[in-house]
C-alpha cells in the first residue's frame, strides 16, 4: 500500500525548511496516497506584479441526497438535508515565465486513487496541465458524499445497486467540474499580486493522546497533550489594483465538528463562507492539512461547528489585515509530483484476511474480502 501525502509550500527559502521539520515532527498522518507537490518561491521584498492569477468556484451539493461518506455508522443512510453548499474550488497561479501551477478544493471527504487519475488526465488533456502541476485537496468533511472508491471497505462495497449508481454518477459529475472549474480559473487568469503569511487557531486537539470529554479542562489547564500543529498557512492573491481575489488557506485538523444527516463543508465550510462574506469577490480554498489524529474539540453542534469555522476565518482575517506580517512572493515557479512506496507494518497473512472476510465486523469482513478478491 502506498501512503500518500500532498503538500504544497508557499513560503520563503529562508523559513520553509524549519517550519516543514516542525510539521513533520508534530504531526503524524494517514492520508492513503503519496503525492507531492511542491511550489517553492523566493520572497522579495516589495509586492512583485509578475504573476498572474485567476479562481473560480463551482457548486458541488449533490444535486439529489444519496449515501454519506466519513462514518461507518450511518450505513447507507442518505442525507436528508443541507447546512451548506459544497464547493470545488480552484485557483491556477502563472508565473513570469509562463508555468503554470493549479490548486484544486473541494468540501468532500477525499477521493479514490481511480478518480484521482481520471481528473488529472483530464487536466492534462484539456489544459496541457502536467500532473506535477496539479494538487488536489480535500477538505475531508464528515458531512458530504460518498466519493467514487474512496474509503471503499467502509462505504462502496457495502452498498447495494441503486446506491453504488447514484455514488457512481456523482464521480462523473465530480470530474466533469473539476474540469469546468478549472476551466474557468485559467479564463479569470489576470496579472495578480502574491503574498504568504501565516496565523494561529487552537481549536484542535491530538485524538489519540486526549480524551474528548477531558479537553475543554486540559485545555483551561494548559495540558493537552502533543503533536499538534496550530499553523494556520495562508495565500493571499490580489489584482493589479490590490483587491483580493483568492485566499487560499491551511489547517491540520480532522473536519469532524458534525456527523449529522445534511450537507456541509464542517468548520473548513463555515471558515470559507467567512472569509467570502468578510471579502465579497474573493474565493476562499481550504487546504486540508496534516491532522488526521486531531479532532476539532469540542463538537458535535452546529454552533460549534460554525464557532471553530469563525475561529480560523478570524486567524486568517489576522494574516491578511497585517500587511507587516505578509511577506510578498517573487521568483520561480517550480513544481514536483512524486509517488514513494512506505514500509509497511505486519501484514495479515490469508488465513487472518479470510477469517476477517467471513466474520461479522461491519468494518473487517469488507476490508478482507477487498485483499483476498472475494
Ligand atoms: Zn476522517
Amino acid at each position: 500500500m502506498n501512503i500518500i501525502r500532498q503538500i504544497v509550500a508557499f513560503r520563503s527559502a529562508k523559513s520553509s525548511l524549519s517550519r516543514s521539520e516542525r510539521r513533520q515532527s508534530r504531526v503524524s498522518i494517514y492520508i492513503p496516497v503519496f503525492a507531492a507537490l511542491l511550489i517553492s518561491v523566493c520572497a522579495g521584498h516589495v509586492f512583485g506584479e509578475e504573476w498572474k492569477a485567476g479562481a473560480a468556484k463551482f457548486n458541488i451539493t449533490p444535486e439529489q441526497f444519496m449515501p454519506m461518506s466519513g462514518y461507518a455508522g450511518r450505513g447507507a443512510k442518505h442525507a436528508d438535508g443541507k447546512l451548506t453548499d459544497l464547493w470545488a474550488k480552484a485557483l491556477v497561479i502563472e508565473s513570469k515565465q509562463g508555468q503554470r501551477a493549479v490548486l484544486v478544493t473541494y468540501d468532500l471527504i477525499g477521493i479514490d486513487r481511480g478518480l484521482s487519475v481520471a481528473i488529472c488526465n483530464a487536466l492534462q488533456r484539456k489544459f496541457e496541465l502536467h500532473r506535477s502541476a496539479v494538487a488536489l485537496n480535500f477538505s475531508h468533511t464528515h458531512t458530504g458524499p460518498v466519493v467514487a472508491k474512496n474509503l471503499r471497505p467502509m462505504h462502496y462495497m457495502l452498498l447495494d445497486e441503486a446506491n453504488r449508481r447514484l455514488v457512481d454518477g456523482y464521480a462523473q459529475f465530480l470530474q466533469e467540474k473539476s474540469v469546468e472549474v478549472v476551466g474557468e480559473a485559467i479564463a479569470n487568469i489576470a496579472p495578480a499580486k502574491l503574498a504568504w503569511g501565516s496565523g494561529t487557531a487552537t481549536f484542535a486537539a491530538n485524538r489519540r493522546n486526549n480524551k474528548e470529554a477531558e479537553v475543554p479542562e486540559l485545555r483551561k489547564a494548559n495540558e493537552l497533550r502533543g503533536p499538534f500543529d496550530h499553523d494556520v498557512p495562508v495565500l493571499v492573491v490580489s489584482d493589479a489594483k490590490d483587491q483580493l481575489t483568492a485566499i487560499a488557506f491551511g489547517y491540520a485538523c480532522h473536519n469532524t465538528t458534525l456527523g449529522l444527516l445534511q450537507w456541509s463543508g464542517d468548520y473548513a465550510g463555515y471558515a470559507q463562507l467567512e472569509i467570502e462574506k468578510a471579502h465579497p469577490g474573493c474565493i476562499a480554498l481550504y487546504w486540508a492539512g496534516c491532522g488526521g489524529d486531531q479532532n476539532p474539540l469540542p463538537r458535535r453542534t452546529v454552533e460549534l461547528a460554525k464557532q471553530h469555522g469563525g475561529d480560523l476565518a478570524e486567524a486568517v482575517e489576522r494574516t491578511v489585515g497585517d500587511s507587516a506580517a505578509l511577506r510578498p512572493i517573487e521568483g520561480e515557479l517550480s513544481t514536483q509530483y512524486k509517488e514513494v512506496d512506505l514500509a509497511l507494518a505486519r501484514l495479515p497473512d490469508r488465513d487472518e484476511l479470510l477469517r476477517e472476510a467471513k466474520s461479522t465486523n461491519k468494518q473487517n469482513a469488507p476490508r478482507g474480502k477487498q485483499h483476498m478478491g472475494l
